[in-house]
């Protein structure tokens, strides 16, 4: 048994031609787990979710799909009898905010970086995924947005979003819990499964590796981290071997763009394979992984590669 399971049915939902309504959700439960004092994951189908419990009022990091709020309402009522009133979305990808039109009818303020609001206003297309998702309905749009960062204050608890420029998407927070020293990576990190980059909307394999130093610089040994996609919680130590991994294939991808290799020649030098054992057994495959950066990088200016 592997030490993560393949988050198949987040992404087939995420990343399949059929739109969310046709896919079936009827046989996926949420487990809950609790990550330190007032703070909670709960994993479906679709992004890890967060959900921080202070005195008077919960807050919510993501909310997965439309058809998963009643399982995620139980799941949070099961935790607390606080009402939701905030939901911040780590970036705009459906996997994170499909669930945000009911929560915010149910009364939810929707925050998230100007550019998630941005792209989730308008048709979307993701590229590597020769997929266009359309535009979100005007109730599940953030109505607050930020640029830099924003800090909440529930009960006695301080949730800062901290955005990071181009890196899983143009639009990314990563959300620190500074008293309880816990951190809501979004989809920064997949742990145990090689991550999508989604260069179509702003992201980069060098984004995405310079935010997860960040992530390495602002932790120590004690702090734990809800990745966006792998198991619910992580340590530093996993934190600075997924840097690594990116690191490195970055390094030779750079190289051989460099040296003008085509897609076929890039695919043929094998630039992750001593990662493949452990990245590789995700929704992407090594060589699907390769080609999206090659394509991604071999297109990009080269202050952006
Ligand atoms: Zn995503």
């Amino acid at each position: 048994m592997p030490r993560t399971l393949p988050a198949t049915a987040a992404f087939a939902a995420l990343l399949s031609a059929l739109p969310v309504a046709a896919q079936d959700f009827s046989n996926v439960t949420v487990e809950s787990t609790r990550v330190a004092e007032g703070v909670y994951t709960l994993k479906g189908a679709g992004g890890n979710v967060g959900l921080v419990v202070g005195d008077d009022r919960a807050f919510l990091i993501d909310d997965q799909y439309a058809p998963m709020v009643p399982k995620l309402r139980d799941a949070i009522a099961r935790i607390t009898d606080k009402p939701v009133s905030f939901v911040l979305n780590t970036h705009w990808h459906g996997d994170h905010t499909g669930g945000n039109e009911a929560f915010a009818q149910a009364g939810a303020m929707l925050v998230a970086h100007d550019n998630v609001r941005l792209r989730l206003s308008s048709d979307q297309v993701m590229a590597a995924f020769d997929r266009t998702v359309p535009a979100a309905p005007t109730g599940a749009l953030p109505v607050v947005t930020f640029n830099d960062q924003i800090t909440f204050h529930v009960g006695g608890l301080t949730v800062q979003a901290i955005h990071v420029p181009s890196a899983h998407t143009d639009g990314d927070a990563i959300v620190h819990l500074k008293e309880v020293d816990v951190i809501h990576t979004g989809d920064l990190v997949f742990y145990g499964l090689y991550p999508v980059v989604d260069y179509s909307n702003g992201g980069s394999l060098k984004g995405m590796a310079d935010a997860t130093a960040k992530l390495v610089a602002m932790s120590n040994d004690k702090t734990r981290f809800i990745p966006g996609h792998g198991p619910v919680v992580i340590g530093r130590a996993e934190i600075a071997e997924y840097l690594e991994m990116l690191r490195v294939v970055h390094a030779r991808l750079e190289k051989l763009i460099g040296e003008g290799k085509t897609l076929e020649q890039v695919l043929a030098a094998k630039p992750t394979a001593e990662f493949d054992a452990q990245w590789g057994k995700g929704f992407l495959p090594p060589d699907r992984w390769v080609t999206i950066n090659y394509q991604g990088m071999a297109t990009a200016p080269d202050t952006a590669r």
